[in-house]
């Protein structure tokens, strides 16, 4: 995997978030003969942003939460989305289901998109890995039926009536 920093990155870019960078790549098998651009997100409180066309993700490093590893992946997963690599159903929802379940290591942030997450950001901890399993599950739905959101979504719901 090549990876180029655009110029305002070049700047920000610490040891300890190319490390991050590393780390969650290798979770991406599937970009390894990629070159990837590393960009910054600017004036911005969104997390990050991805250009699947361009293998261009931005991150935002000024974001207050900082940049789990979660963040970082979701934007890649982008990457795997039309019109990149298209082995990821698109939209953001998908993006979440897709990145949770890939890595257990993805679990350390609350997903944005993800409907029915009915827990506080500081509680996410304790529903990370239950959430997750329902993601990984979710994905072997959608082979059976297209409705595999809907399933999703209502089993989150179930999963948090009765949280384990
Ligand atoms: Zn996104």
């Amino acid at each position: 995997m090549k990876i180029e920093l655009t110029a305002p990155m070049q700047k920000v870019m610490s040891p300890q978030l190319m490390q991050r960078l590393q780390r969650t790549l290798d979770e991406f098998p599937e970009l390894q003969s990629y070159t990837l651009r590393i960009g910054l997100v600017m004036h911005s409180n969104v997390h990050g942003n991805a250009d699947s066309r361009n293998m261009l993700i931005r991150l935002n490093t000024r974001a207050r939460s900082g940049m789990s590893y979660f963040t970082i992946a979701h934007e890649l997963t982008h990457l795997l989305q039309k019109p990149g690599l298209g082995t990821v159903p698109y939209g953001e929802i998908q993006c979440d289901i897709y990145t949770l379940a890939r890595s257990s290591l993805f679990t350390d942030d609350m997903p944005t998109y993800l409907p029915g997450l009915s827990c506080k950001k500081r509680d996410w901890t304790h529903h990370a890995a239950a959430v997750r399993d329902l993601c990984i599950e979710a994905i072997e739905v959608r082979k059976l039926r297209r409705t595999y959101i809907a399933w999703l979504s209502q089993a989150i719901d179930e999963y948090f009536k009765f949280p384990s």
